[in-house]
């Protein structure tokens, strides 16, 4: 029926005039989604032209709305929470979070807004967007590392040093990432995906899931007990962090397989294709996360007396541990952004499919 994404025998592709859009021929190669025949902004419009394209009918303003909306809502919701938790101490992590979800949620949005002025736009807008997911990756993982598990619980190294390690990993990997892309962003985003997975399993895949199955009685190996989250909490804990794979695998399946819109040409151009599924998935999995890592807050909230731990347990995290360790990660990935468009700037343009 098709091949690379584009329909054998396609019928002509009608303009959509009134709203400015074009057919898949009329814009960049590195701009066609697979499958996606029309709604294809104008490129080389001024700036106004694409924010007023989110209220219009084109092949993006969907893939914005399903990131910006789960964007107003997370900011609302941890703003809500400073207010409710302070700034105390334990909850620095969980605004690390807070933090790297608004952040990823906005670069994604703007990056489907912007990304059709030019090809160098393009790559650009998802060149940060890419970057915007590795640091929301830190951001997941400053929680982690202070609430479920510390490395040092298995290995001999401190959380800083774990958290900056992981930092530059992800700052490597969009390197090689960006490299990939002078073959396709296909296999760039598969290479970013594929180094991501990889990393986080070495750092806290085996805790985590060593923690959770544990919970869930699987294994007579005892949850974590650095942090004395009680049985209760552990066992909410664990419903929210499969639910958070099981969001994740959702949103990867459509991402993967272009369902549905690799059935029916064009009836998904607009509205329901698999990116937009993909998105609802993935702040869906947010959420989860979000809940999970909530439970953990209220439960040392209960623990914590006048600056002090009751039972001695003092868990040290200052502010350059945590939301500190996050803008490292902007700070290394950004830079490797502003090379990758040095390189785009020089002319030597990347092949792209
Ligand atoms: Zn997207």
């Amino acid at each position: 029926m098709e091949a690379n994404g584009q329909y054998a025998n396609s019928k002509p592709c009608h303009k959509n005039e009134k709203h400015g859009c074009g057919c898949r021929e009329d814009v960049p190669e590195v701009m066609h989604r697979p499958y996606v025949q029309t709604g294809y902004r104008r490129i080389d419009q001024p700036l106004y032209y694409y924010v007023k394209s989110v209220f219009q009918r084109n092949n993006e303003a969907g893939n914005f709305w399903t990131h910006f909306l789960p964007f107003l809502y997370f900011a609302q919701r941890y703003i809500r929470m400073y207010f409710i938790y302070g700034n105390v101490p334990y909850a620095l992590p969980f605004y690390a979070h807070g933090i790297g979800t608004c952040y990823l949620l906005l670069c994604s949005s703007f990056a489907h807004m912007l990304s059709a002025r030019s090809k160098t736009s393009c790559q650009c807008a998802f060149a940060i967007d890419f970057a915007a997911i590795y640091t929301y990756g830190v951001g997941m993982k400053v929680p982690l590392e202070f609430y479920l598990c510390p490395t040092q619980h298995y290995w001999d190294v401190s959380s800083s040093v774990a958290l900056t390690i992981f930092a530059v990993y992800c700052a490597c990997a969009l390197a090689a990432s960006f490299y990939a892309s002078e073959n396709s962003w296909k296999s760039a985003i598969a290479l970013s995906i594929g180094l991501y997975v990889v990393g986080t399993a070495i750092l806290y895949g085996s805790c985590m899931l060593r923690y959770f199955i544990s919970d869930a009685g699987f294994t007579s190996v005892e949850p974590m007990d650095t942090y004395h989250v009680s049985q209760a909490v552990g066992h909410h804990l664990s419903l929210h962090f499969f639910e958070q794979l099981l969001y994740l695998t959702i949103g990867l399946v459509f991402q993967a397989s272009n369902i549905p819109e690799r059935f029916s040409s064009r009836t998904f151009d607009i509205f329901g294709n698999s990116h937009q599924f993909f998105h609802l998935a993935t702040a869906m999995a947010m959420y989860a996360q979000s809940l999970m890592l909530e439970l953990v807050v209220i439960e040392i909230k209960g623990k914590y007396h006048g600056g002090h731990f009751l039972n001695d347990e003092l868990i040290s995290m200052s502010l350059g541990e945590t939301i500190g360790q996050f803008l490292l990660s902007i700070v290394l990935t950004h830079f490797v952004v502003y090379l990758y468009w040095l390189y785009l700037r020089k002319g030597e343009k990347p092949k792209t499919s």
